[in-house]
């Protein structure tokens, strides 16, 4: 059994972005100033979107503003997969609105126009496709489908940053959210990026993001905020620090190392695990031309494993393995249970894999050996 304990997902800071940190902490500037609009400039180059970004505290922060520029409130429907973080369905109810949840492909864990097309209503007024584990959603059927019924599209694209989409990256078209969560493919420890190719919503997004000041939380002339700036309609406080941008900017440019890594121990994963029939990954879309394998997710055949996935993950910590969960069904959760009915059999993909997903260890830092451990302790769990 392995001695020390593999966590589950560990970020990689070089000493680099530590003395960057360092430099900013000393500098006499340390919130949103010119490293942040730095960032913004190289993460929206990095997206194919140039002059898109805003640097946010988190793509939850993100998502908030979407819906606060977009008016999305009272008697609107916001359509998502209940196969998603509780973020963006918390802030739909916050926000007066009602979530309406479309299935997902069983294999991928990802919506599609089909799924989406049967759950549209005349109040329907954004889409939000959740891209997953590092595979893209097919965006333009669900493109074409908001079009045609003039519904807005934002994409989930927390565990997106590097993927792209029949050759296109994520995020170089439409409204996107990235998130730099700690977990996640690039770190900023807290943080979060909006994209977008529709110029009047980033101008919003921009305001809200700070009180809804008429200015940027940073005037890149004038190297600070004009202290006579008015507001000019009450927005929130959701701008990221310096401190955070150039972490921001270390992870950019170290992002393909991180990717290419994540591939060659995804498909190690792949190999090994082929013999271990009680145990499932996901598929791969063929529009997915670059994945960038955020997450190793499997799900247990529980019926053929004799044991529940909960189990299943409380034997691998046992053998010092750590897993996640991502993710269990939004709808699932006390709180929607309660509160929101959803009938029978129409989120049939989405709780079968509920109860079945695992994420296994994956982070840059690992070597194939470690997946090595991860597999043979999951053949002792399943007694092989
Ligand atoms: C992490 C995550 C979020 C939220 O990102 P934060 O930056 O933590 O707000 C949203 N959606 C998905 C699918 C995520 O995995």
């Amino acid at each position: 059994m392995r001695k020390e304990v593999l966590a589950f997902s560990r970020p990689s800071i070089s000493e680099e972005e530590i003395q960057a940190v360092g430099e900013i902490l000393r500098s006499g500037w340390i919130t949103t100033g010119r490293k942040s609009a730095q960032f913004e400039t190289d993460f929206s180059d990095y997206c194919d979107c140039p002059n898109s970004g805003v640097a946010l505290t988190s793509a939850t922060a993100g998502m908030h503003l979407l819906l606060s520029a977009l008016g999305v409130g009272p008697g609107d429907e916001v359509i998502t997969p209940s196969m998603t973080w509780v973020s963006t369905v918390n802030l739909i109810v916050l926000a007066g609105a009602t979530p309406v949840f479309a299935d997902i492909d069983r294999d991928t864990l990802m919506t599609s126009a089909n799924h989406i097309a049967p759950v549209i209503s005349a109040k329907t007024r954004l889409i939000v496709p959740v891209h997953f584990a590092g595979a893209a959603v097919d965006m333009d059927p669900i493109r074409e489908l908001a079009a045609s019924s003039s519904i807005a599209v934002a994409e989930d694209c927390a565990h997106a940053v590097g993927t792209e989409y029949r050759g296109r990256k994520v995020g170089s078209e439409g409204s996107t959210v990235f998130s730099f969560h700690s977990i996640k493919n690039m770190t900023t420890g807290e943080g979060g990026m909006f994209c977008s190719d529709d110029g009047e919503l980033l101008q919003s997004i921009r305001r809200l993001k700070f009180h809804g000041i008429g200015v940027d939380a940073y005037d890149r002339n004038q190297q600070g905020r004009s202290p006579q700036a008015e507001v000019l309609e009450p927005g929130f406080k959701y701008n990221m620090t310096d401190i955070s941008a150039v972490l921001g900017q270390g992870q950019l440019g170290r992002l393909e190392g991180f990717v290419e890594k994540r591939a060659v121990l995804a498909k190690h994963y792949l190999q090994r695990l082929a013999e271990v029939e009680e145990v499932l990954p996901l598929t791969v879309p063929d529009t997915t031309s670059r994945h960038a394998w955020h997450l190793f997710i499997v799900r247990l055949d529980t019926e053929r494993a004799g044991m529940s996935r909960d189990i299943f993950m409380d034997e691998l910590k046992k053998r010092n393995i750590g897993t996640g969960l991502h993710f269990r069904a939004v709808h699932e959760q006390q709180y929607y249970r309660k509160n929101h009915d959803i009938p029978s059999g129409s989120l049939t993909a989405t709780e079968w894999n509920s109860s079945r997903i695992c994420s296994l260890p994956l982070f840059p830092a690992m070597s194939e050996s470690d997946v090595d451990d991860v597999v043979s302790a999951i053949k002792e769990v399943l007694g092989r």
